[in-house]
C-alpha cells in the first residue's frame, strides 16, 4: 500500500506537501466530494494525481484548455504516471490509441475537453471501465459569475449521475465566495468539503516604481534577470510591437503576444518561450491563460492594469515553482488618465465598477507605506496581519518619514469649499496653480480667493496630496465625477487648524528600492547551474518537450547547490522522483560528477528541509525557538537555515506569541543597529503604546528606527517583561 507522503516522495521527488494539498487530498480518498480552492502555482494538479494513483480505477480530469492537457500528461509521463488525453488535436489514428489504453486499464489518469466528455463515444467507453475519480479543473467555468463561463461545463452533472461510485473534485484558483457558492451549489457539494488555501504568494517580490523613462527601465530590470524568462505586459498590441522591435534591436531575446497577430504566429511564439528558446514575451493581457511554465523569474507591468484582480493573475503567472520571483508595475498618473479616458466611453453599472476597479489599483500603487501583500489580499477578503512581508518594496525600504503638509492641505481644502465641492481633483490643482485654461475661466474661479496660491508644488505633487486627503478621510470623492466633498473630518480640522501630516513627493522622486529580494534563497553554484541548464536544454529538445518537463529549475538550483555524486543523494533533491532518476539522473549524474572533480567540489549533504519550507511553518518556529534556547545565536541560526535574520526573528517572535519564553541574551541586541538612546526611546514608546502593533511605535520615533531593528526591540522588550 502507498501513501500519500511516499507517493509525493518516490514519484515526484518532492519532500513536503504545500498547504492544504494533504488535506485535500485525505478527504479525496475517504471519498468525499471535494472543492480546493488554491492560488496559480498553489500544486492544485498533485490534489488529484496522488489520489489517482491510489485508487484502482481510472481518473478522469477535466479541463477546458487543451494545450495544458497536453503540458500535463507530458510532465506526468517524465514522472513515470501513465496518462493520456483525448481531444480534437488528435489524429484519428491517435485518438483510438489513446482509447484502447483506457479501455485496457493500462492508464492512471485520462484528460478530456468537457465537450469530448460528453460525447456517446466517450460516455460508452467510460462505461466499460471503473472510474474512481472525476476530476473538475478550472471548476469556476461552471459558474456564470467567473470570468470564464462554459454553457458544457454545467452538462458535466449529468454525467456525474452515470458514475455514482466515482469522487468528485472541483479545482479552482477563482477565490470569490460567489464562484464558489456557485460551484459548491451545481455540484451539489457541502461547504464542510471545501479548502481554501491562502492567496499569499510569499515567493513573489512585488515592487512598484514610478515610470518615468519605461523603455530604460524595462531594460535595467531586464538586466538584472539575465537568462531567465520573464514577462512583459503591455497595454496596447501597439505598445507591445513598439517595446518588442526596441528591445530586439538592443540584443534582447523578445517575440510579441497579442490578439492582432495571426494564430500560427503567436502559437509559434508561445511555444519558442515555454521552450526556453526565447527570453521574453511581451505581450497584452492575453497572455498566460494556456501556460503552464513554471520558471517565470518576473513579471513587468509597463502599463497600469485595469483591476487589482486583472494584475493579480498577471503576476501570478511568476514562480509557480515556488522559487523567488520579481514583479514590477511602473506606475504613472499618465495611465491613470489613459484608463479613465476608455472609462468615460461606458456607461451606467459596468462605468461605476471600472471606476471603482481603477481607484483600487490607483490606492494599491500610490501607497508607500503598507505592505503591498495587504490590500492585495484583503481584496480577495483575506486579511494579511503580520506587520512587514519583508518581501515588497514598501517592507523592504525604509519609509519616508511623514512631513508637515498642514498648510498645502488647508490651502487644497479650502479651494474643495471655494468651488462649491462641485469640482474633481484635476480641476481644483488646476486652479491652485493659478491656470488659465477655459474651464477654469468659464467657472470663473480665476476669481477665488485660492486661485494661484499653491504655486510652490508642482501638479503631480498636488494630485499625490490629494490622494492621501482621500484616503487618510478628509475628502470624500463621488464615484461617476470625481467630485470632491469635505467630510466632518476636514471641516473639524480647518476650524482647529489641526496640524495634518502626509507623504510629500519630491518632484521626479526615482525608484526607491533595488529590487533586491530578502526572501530566503538558496546559495547555489551559478555556473555550474548555467551547465545543468544546458544540458537539460538538450535533453528537452531531444524528447520534444518543454525543459521543465525534465526538471524544474528548484530541482536543477539544489543539485548546483548540493553536488549530488551519486544516484542515492540525487533522489534526497527536489524533484527527482524513481523514474525520473532512472531516466533523467546519469545524464546530470556525468555532469555534476566531471564538473565537481574539476573544481574539487565535495558533494553536500542536504538537510531536512526546516526553515524554508512552508508545509512546515507550524513546526518551524518551534525548532528555531528551541534551538536559540539551548544556545544557537541568530547568526548561526541565519546560516543553519539559508535565511535572513528577518526570518529568524520572526520566527522567534512566533515563539513568544505561542506562549513560549526565550532565554535572555546579548547576542540579540548585536543584530539590533539603532543607538543606544534610540533604543531606549523605542523601550519608552513601547510602554506608551504597548508592543501589538509596530507603526506607532516607528510613527513616534519619526521613522529613526526601521521595522527590522523594532522586531528585534520588540523582543528584547517582551523578553525582560517576562514574556508579556
Ligand atoms: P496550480 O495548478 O495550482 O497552478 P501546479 O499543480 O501546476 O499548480 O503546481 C505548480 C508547481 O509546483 C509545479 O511545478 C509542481 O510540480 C510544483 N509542486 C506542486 N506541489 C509541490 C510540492 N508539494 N513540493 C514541491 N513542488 C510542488
Ligand atoms: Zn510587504
Amino acid at each position: 500500500m502507498h501513501t500519500s507522503e511516499s507517493i509525493l516522495k518516490n514519484t515526484f521527488g518532492y519532500d513536503t506537501f504545500r498547504p492544504l494539498q494533504n488535506e485535500v487530498i485525505e478527504n479525496v480518498l475517504a471519498r468525499r466530494d471535494t472543492l480546493a480552492v488554491m492560488p496559480t502555482g498553489g500544486g492544485k494538479s498533485l490534489c488529484y494525481q496522488i489520489p489517482a494513483l491510489q485508487f484502482d480505477g481510472l481518473t478522469v480530469v477535466v479541463s477546458p484548455l487543451i494545450s495544458l492537457m497536453k503540458d500535463q500528461v507530458e510532465q506526468l509521463r517524465a514522472f513515470g504516471v501513465p496518462s493520456v488525453f483525448l481531444n480534437s488535436s488528435l489524429s484519428p489514428q491517435e485518438y483510438n490509441e489513446n482509447m484502447d489504453y483506457v479501455k485496457r486499464g493500462e492508464v492512471k489518469l485520462l484528460y478530456l475537453a468537457p465537450e469530448t466528455l460528453l460525447t456517446p463515444r466517450i460516455l460508452a467507453l467510460l462505461s466499460e471501465v471503473k472510474v474512481d475519480l472525476l476530476t473538475i479543473d478550472e471548476a469556476h467555468c461552471i459558474s456564470e459569475w467567473g470570468h470564464d463561463f462554459r454553457p458544457e461545463y454545467r452538462q458535466i452533472v449529468e454525467v456525474r449521475k452515470r458514475f455514482p461510485n466515482a469522487v468528485c473534485m472541483a479545482l479552482t484558483a477563482t477565490a470569490t465566495s460567489r464562484v464558489r457558492q456557485d460551484i459548491r451549489h451545481t455540484l451539489k457539494f457541502s461547504t464542510t468539503n471545501e479548502f481554501v488555501a491562502s492567496f499569499n504568494r510569499d515567493n513573489l517580490f512585488i515592487e512598484v516604481v514610478p515610470k518615468q523613462d519605461p523603455s530604460q527601465q524595462v531594460r535595467e530590470i531586464v538586466d538584472r534577470h539575465k537568462d531567465q524568462s520573464g514577462i512583459i505586459y503591455c497595454f496596447s498590441r501597439k505598445q507591445v510591437d513598439e517595446l518588442a522591435v526596441y528591445l530586439a534591436k538592443r540584443g534582447y531575446s523578445v517575440r510579441p503576444y497579442h490578439a492582432g497577430l495571426d494564430d500560427v504566429e503567436r502559437r509559434k511564439n508561445q511555444e519558442a518561450f515555454i521552450r526556453d528558446d526565447v527570453q521574453i514575451i511581451i505581450a497584452t493581457v492575453a497572455f498566460g491563460m494556456g501556460i503552464n511554465k513554471p520558471n517565470v523569474r518576473f513579471v513587468i507591468h509597463h502599463d497600469l492594469p485595469k483591476s487589482i484582480e486583472s494584475y493579480y493573475q498577471e503576476i501570478g503567472r511568476a514562480g509557480r515553482d515556488g522559487l523567488p520571483a520579481h514583479c514590477v508595475l511602473l506606475y504613472s498618473y499618465g495611465d491613470v488618465a489613459k484608463l479613465n479616458y476608455f472609462i468615460d466611453q461606458k456607461e451606467g453599472d459596468e462605468k461605476r465598477v471600472a471606476i471603482e476597479h481603477l481607484n483600487a489599483i490607483v490606492r494599491f500603487a500610490e501607497d508607500e507605506h503598507n505592505c503591498r501583500r495587504k490590500p492585495l489580499l484583503n481584496y480577495f477578503g483575506e486579511s494579511y496581519s503580520a506587520d512587514t512581508c519583508s518581501n515588497c518594496d514598501n517592507c523592504n525600504s525604509a519609509p519616508t518619514p511623514l512631513t508637515d503638509v498642514t498648510i498645502p492641505a488647508q490651502k487644497f481644502l479650502s479651494c474643495v469649499k471655494r468651488a462649491d465641492e462641485k469640482f474633481g481633483a484635476g480641476h481644483i490643482v488646476d486652479v491652485l496653480l493659478g491656470s488659465k485654461n477655459e474651464k477654469v475661466l468659464r467657472w470663473e474661479h480665476d476669481k477665488l480667493s485660492t486661485y494661484g496660491i499653491g504655486k510652490e508644488l508642482d501638479k503631480k505633487q498636488w494630485m499625490h496630496l490629494a490622494r492621501q486627503l482621500l484616503s487618510m478621510g478628509y475628502i470624500k470623492q463621488d464615484g461617476e465625477f470625481h467630485t470632491l466633498s469635505l467630510t466632518p473630518k476636514a471641516l473639524e480640522a480647518l476650524r482647529k487648524r489641526e496640524p495634518i501630516f502626509g507623504l510629500m513627493k519630491e518632484a521626479g522622486r526615482v525608484a526607491k528600492s533595488d529590487g533586491k529580494k530578502k526572501a530566503a534563497e538558496l546559495e547555489y553554484h551559478r555556473g555550474l547551474f548555467a551547465i545543468l541548464r544546458q544540458k537539460r536544454k538538450e535533453m528537452a529538445d531531444e524528447a520534444g518537450v518543454p525543459p521543465y518537463v525534465i526538471f524544474s529549475d528548484r530541482t536543477l538550483t539544489e543539485m548546483a547547490a548540493y553536488y549530488p555524486q551519486s544516484r542515492e543523494s540525487l533522489l534526497t533533491i527536489s524533484g527527482v522522483g524513481q523514474v525520473k532518476a532512472q531516466q533523467y539522473g546519469d545524464a546530470f549524474l556525468a555532469v555534476l560528477v566531471d564538473y565537481c572533480q574539476r573544481h574539487d567540489f565535495k558533494e553536500k549533504p542536504k538537510e531536512p528541509e526546516v526553515v524554508r519550507d512552508k508545509n512546515d511553518a507550524n513546526r518551524r518556529y518551534m525548532i528555531v525557538g528551541e534551538a536559540y534556547n539551548a544556545g544557537e545565536t541568530v547568526p548561526a541560526l541565519m546560516e543553519r537555515y539559508h535565511v535572513t535574520a528577518g526570518t529568524v526573528i520572526d520566527n522567534l517572535s512566533r515563539f513568544m506569541a505561542t506562549g513560549n519564553s526565550l532565554r535572555a541574551g546579548a547576542d540579540l541586541r548585536e543584530v539590533v543597529k539603532a543607538s543606544a538612546t534610540q533604543q531606549q526611546a523605542v523601550f519608552a514608546a513601547f510602554d506608551d503604546v504597548g508592543t501589538l502593533r509596530l507603526k506607532p511605535v516607528f510613527d513616534q520615533l519619526n521613522g529613526e528606527v526601521n521595522y527590522d531593528d523594532l522586531k528585534v526591540l520588540r523582543m528584547m522588550y517582551m523578553i525582560e517583561m517576562g514574556g508579556r
